[in-house]
């Protein structure tokens, strides 16, 4: 985290530090915040002692693509990209928005959390599933899942749809409604480019307490590594596990012998070999080439 001219450190979240503006600001205090996207990367709910140069300015780029890509969809949180020259290309002057404390995933494919849950229950959040469906396989129609946000250092639970109206209220439905429609956006847009959008999760925010449609605003960040399953939809199989755009590097190797960690013995990860951070880097490098077409801006 660093100081800011002009901007009050309010929080940092395990990848984003988040400022707000000092009163010398333009902005109407309360109304906006900065959003910083650091290099830290996080595993296993730890952030790790060692960053990956460039992914806080690769992911940022990265939701500003495909805030413009959603636009006509929903209205989003950036207000300005006139931030900092220390934070330029990594930043963005957002509007402070209260949060929805439910992560909104849609999921067209069976992985991660949702297969541990169909494993054991044979659906996802309340969501019914045909029998027989193996890792990685399509789902005959996306689904909602939605997830309680857990205190930092916690897993986020999976909940169902009713859980999640007695939290968030009868908004809900609209949240679904958008989710599901901005993954089937996304998921086209992916697949022209060889990509499996596997699964995704949006963060909401509303503009006001009226408790209607048109408060609704997406926030955070958007179909990043970070938050979203993209496969190569020419290696897909089904019945494997699939590698991801992102960690994938990092936590198989905090996981073998050679990073000699206990996951479950509380204590931090150790540090990332070089090459590690090289192959996870160039990943998210990959991810981000093939989305859009071009090259991140990384001066
Ligand atoms: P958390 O902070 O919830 O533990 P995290 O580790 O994922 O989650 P980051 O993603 O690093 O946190 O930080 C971003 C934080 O900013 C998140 O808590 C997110 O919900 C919040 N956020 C994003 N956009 C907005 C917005 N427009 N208004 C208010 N908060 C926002
Ligand atoms: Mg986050």
């Amino acid at each position: 985290m660093i100081d800011i001219e002009g901007w009050a450190h309010a929080y940092s979240g395990k990848v984003r530090d988040l400022y707000v503006p000092q009163s010398a600001h333009g902005f109407g205090s309360g109304d906006v915040m900065l959003v910083v996207a650091s290099d830290r990367i996080s595993a296993f709910d730890h952030v790790l002692p060692t960053v990956i140069p460039g992914k806080g300015k690769i992911l940022t780029q990265l939701s500003l693509w495909w805030y413009e890509k959603l636009a006509d969809i929903v209205p989003n949180h950036l207000v300005s990209l006139d931030v900092p020259e220390e934070v330029q290309g990594r930043a963005m002057i957002v509007r402070k928005l209260e949060m929805v404390p439910v992560e909104c995933v849609a999921r067209g494919y069976l992985s991660g959390s949702g297969l541990t849950e169909y494993k054991s229950s044979g659906g996802v959040c309340g969501n019914e599933l045909p029998p027989g469906l193996r890792e990685g396989d399509r789902l005959p129609q996306p689904i909602f899942t939605p997830a309680a946000k857990a205190p930092a250092g916690q897993h986020d639970e999976n909940i169902t749809f009713s859980q999640m109206r007695r939290l968030v209220g009868p908004i809900s439905t609209e949240l679904k409604n958008l989710t599901l429609t901005l993954y089937e956006r996304a998921r086209m847009v992916a697949a022209e480019r060889g990509l499996i959008l596997a699964d995704t999760k949006f963060e909401f925010g509303l503009r006001d307490d009226s408790g209607s449609a048109d408060a609704i605003v997406l926030a955070d960040e958007v179909l990043t590594p970070d938050s979203s399953r993209y496969w190569a939809a020419d290696s897909w199989k089904s019945g494997y596990h699939q590698v991801n755009f992102d960690k994938q590097f990092v936590r198989d190797w905090l996981l073998s012998p050679a990073a000699q960690w206990d996951r479950t013995g509380g204590e931090n990860p150790p540090p990332l070999p070089d090459s590690i951070v090289q192959r996870t880097r160039e990943r998210y490098l990959e991810a981000f080439e093939r989305i859009t077409g071009r090259a991140p801006d990384l001066d």
